[in-house]
């Protein structure tokens, strides 16, 4: 059997990670179709699904994906050196970098993303409200970005194509 190839590795580990991490691919079109319903009158979760995906193909995001949540993972087990430890582990507000990061998602889809991103990052419906819940013990302080930014491309994707379809009829 020939061996596998690093970007099906780097696929995989992706998508697994964020099912470890608590996020389901259904999790982050739930919130495509929380940022989008009110835009297009039939839109369908299935729509929001295959969307979601194919921001998720990308190896931009992946690689955004695999980054974020290794740091928080790391941060969880007390693992980084200080003071990044105590910065990512109490999600430091001023410390903005686990935005940056997802900016890089945002970014793959065009502007219309940001103002998506910014709208999510304020509401924080569905998931993203577990993804923040401190108690938990758990660290998310790049997944919750991370999603949002996903959740934000997909939108964007989504408007494009809808946009595009319109001019065709
Ligand atoms: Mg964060």
């Amino acid at each position: 059997m020939a061996s596998k190839k690093k970007s099906d590795i780097t696929e995989e580990t992706a998508l697994r990670w964020l099912k470890e991490r608590g996020v389901e691919i259904q999790d982050i079109a739930d919130l495509v179709y929380y940022l989008q319903q009110k835009y297009h009158k039939n839109l369908k979760i299935d729509d929001c699904l295959a969307n979601v995906e194919r921001v998720l193909s990308k190896r931009e995001v992946q690689n955004a994906i695999l980054t974020g949540i290794q740091l928080d993972m790391l941060a969880e087990k007390g693992m980084l050196e200080e003071p990044l430890q105590s910065i990512i582990k109490v999600d430091e507000s001023l410390y903005g970098v686990d935005e940056i990061l997802a900016f890089s998602i945002v970014n793959v889809y065009g502007s219309i993303g940001f103002t998506n991103y910014g709208y999510i990052d304020k509401q924080k419906p569905g998931i993203l409200k577990r993804l923040n819940d401190k108690s938990t013990g758990e660290c998310h302080t790049f997944l919750d970005d991370i999603v949002g930014a996903i959740a934000a491309a997909a939108s964007s994707r989504l408007a494009h194509r809808v946009a595009a379809e319109a001019e065709e009829e």
